[in-house]
């Protein structure tokens, strides 16, 4: 090892002579501080020069995890743009497909692609390299949100109108409640006529249906049963049943019934034997009075009724004894 304090000569150029160099403890201390200060010096400069040249490790890490972010938000922006053109089809079938089917309005463009509000939606995703993008991604998931939300309220539109137009069609008392090979003639139309009995002009309030006593009585459409009347008097509507039918107010009566084969509260389906025609109460042969009444009053059934042809008939009622999917 070296000996600092060993004695060191100098050369003299005038003398010609070595002289011995006395040490100096304060010379040496200032060397040591200059060395160690350039040392510094070097050793920022070097440190400089690598953080310029080289990343650390973390900004590395984050550099990388940036480059992702960006491809995948391009790739998101494609395929956000696919779902807007496949949300753009699915709005043309609803408007001219769905929605025209079941008579409902056609939904505009501007309602479809209506903004979500708010000018400065978008303002928290400023100030970074990748605003462009954020906000570009982020308009464009507003729209589809949007578009999806318009095209779902529809369905349920659509869905509601089906339903609506399903019930209706099975509640409404259109069918001929005696079969039409059983039916012998409509003995009396609905209007004013000479009461048989009474002998009086009186308002005839529905149809009577000849047929002999015990052929079969069917409901003209899916309801429940209102009230039924037990009535072994020579009056009124001897032993009758009404339908009420759920739909527009729409409700069915069957008098001078023979025998009555529902209870009150029952629910009924469309072709469903009620009962059988009799000559019960105010009724001077077997016949079956039929009345149909809109919101408590009666009309013309003839306005609503159908008479199937005899195999229609028998496909009508078998079609009741199948236990269907019900919405109610
Ligand atoms: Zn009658």
């Amino acid at each position: 090892m070296k000996n600092i304090f060993k004695p060191k000569y100098k050369f003299n150029p005038e003398t010609l002579q070595y002289e011995k160099i006395t040490f100096s403890f304060k010379r040496f201390i200032l060397r040591a501080i200059q060395f160690s200060f350039s040392s510094i010096i070097f050793g920022a400069g070097l440190m400089f020069v690598y953080i310029l040249v080289y990343d650390s490790p973390e900004e590395k890490i984050l550099k990388r995890e940036n480059r992702i972010l960006k491809e995948t938000l391009k790739e998101i922006n494609i395929k956000l743009d696919n779902t807007d053109k496949l949300l753009d089809d699915i709005a043309k079938r609803d408007n001219y497909i769905y929605r025209s089917t079941f008579q409902q309005d056609s939904i505009s463009y501007d309602i479809r692609n209506a903004g979500t509000g708010g000018t400065n939606r978008y303002k928290h995703l400023e100030g970074y390299e990748s605003t462009d993008v954020l906000i570009e991604t982020s308009k464009k998931l507003d729209k589809v949100e949007q578009k999806l939300k318009v095209q779902e309220n529809s369905f349920r539109d659509i869905i509601a109108e089906i339903r609506k137009n399903e019930k209706f069609y099975k509640n409404f008392p259109f069918l001929q409640p005696i079969r039409t090979n059983e039916l012998t003639r409509i003995g009396s139309f609905y209007g004013y006529r000479p009461h048989p009995i009474l002998g009086v002009v009186h308002m005839h309030q529905g149809i009577d249906l000849v047929a002999p006593t015990g052929t079969p009585v069917y409901a003209s459409g899916d309801g429940i049963v209102k009230s039924i009347e037990r009535n072994n008097t020579r009056s009124g509507y001897g032993n009758s049943v009404l339908i009420d039918h759920q739909v527009n107010g729409f409700a069915s009566r069957y008098a001078h019934l023979h025998t009555i084969e529902v209870r009150e509260g029952q629910k009924v389906k469309r072709g469903q034997r009620i009962g059988t025609v009799g000559n019960t109460g105010l009724s001077t042969s077997p016949h079956l009075h039929y009345e149909i009444i809109i919101n408590g009053a009666t009309t013309n059934p003839l306005r609503f009724m159908i008479t199937p042809e005899p195999d229609e008939y028998e496909q009508l009622i078998k079609l009741t004894e199948h236990k269907g999917v019900s919405f109610d």
